[in-house]
């Protein structure tokens, strides 16, 4: 998945009273076949922060490895909960090393 798309439908930024608050899609799986998702709180911007330091800061999001991973196998960057281990990716793994999810 390319950077655009993982910010968008992975990252967003809240307006609070406390100021522009930046959150991640954290994807788990309470159940084998269903996904559970929440947004985690990463950090708060000050509310006039210019557009270009607020994209900045969804970017950094996917740097973080406690979010994203990028699969050694098809070199995607993507969401932790869709990664296969450390270094896999889900699809990677069904497809290539034959694990059945
Ligand atoms: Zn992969």
């Amino acid at each position: 998945m390319n950077h655009d798309r993982l910010i968008q439908q992975f990252t967003r930024v809240k307006a609070r009273p406390d100021g522009l608050r930046v959150e991640c899609q954290v994807i788990s799986w309470p159940h084998p076949s269903r996904p559970r998702s929440r947004w985690v709180k990463v950090e708060t911007l000050a509310a006039n922060t210019p557009e270009e330091e607020i994209s900045a800061a969804r970017l950094r999001l996917l740097k973080m490895p406690r979010f994203f991973g990028v699969c050694w196998m098809c070199r995607e960057r993507q969401p932790k909960g869709w990664m296969h281990g450390e270094r896999v990716c889900q699809a990677c793994a069904e497809a290539k090393l034959g694990v059945v999810y």
